[in-house]
């Protein structure tokens, strides 16, 4: 059985041009492209872009919750440290509000 006896994957009705290397199954030319130069179908193609996105991306994954987490305790702290300050001030003018208030009594 030839080459030319098969047909591709996608499109039974159309002559095999390429063999995908990735997965070894019988492709159009249409069903094919070119990368690093070889000749995958789209769905090896697309499965080792995810792969090349991710090895991309894995830094910014890993980075990314450690950023967060960072940025996210220095605003808390933030957000803490400042809420202490008026709650420590607040009842300071409250409390001598008060003092003063009952000395004058
Ligand atoms: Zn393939
Ligand atoms: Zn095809």
């Amino acid at each position: 059985m030839s080459i030319a006896d098969k047909r591709c994957f996608n499109h039974p009705d159309r002559e095999v041009a390429i063999r995908c290397p990735e997965c070894g199954r019988f492709y159009c030319r249409e069903c094919t492209s070119e990368y690093h130069d070889r000749f995958l179908c789209k769905t090896c193609l697309d499965s080792l872009g995810t792969v090349i996105e991710k090895q991309r991306t894995s830094f910014w994954r890993l980075l990314k919750p450690g950023v967060g987490f960072i940025s996210g305790f220095i605003l808390s702290w933030l957000l803490f440290y400042g809420l202490a300050q008026i709650i420590y001030t607040i009842p300071a003018y409250f409390h001598s509000g008060i003092i003063q208030h009952e000395e004058k009594k």
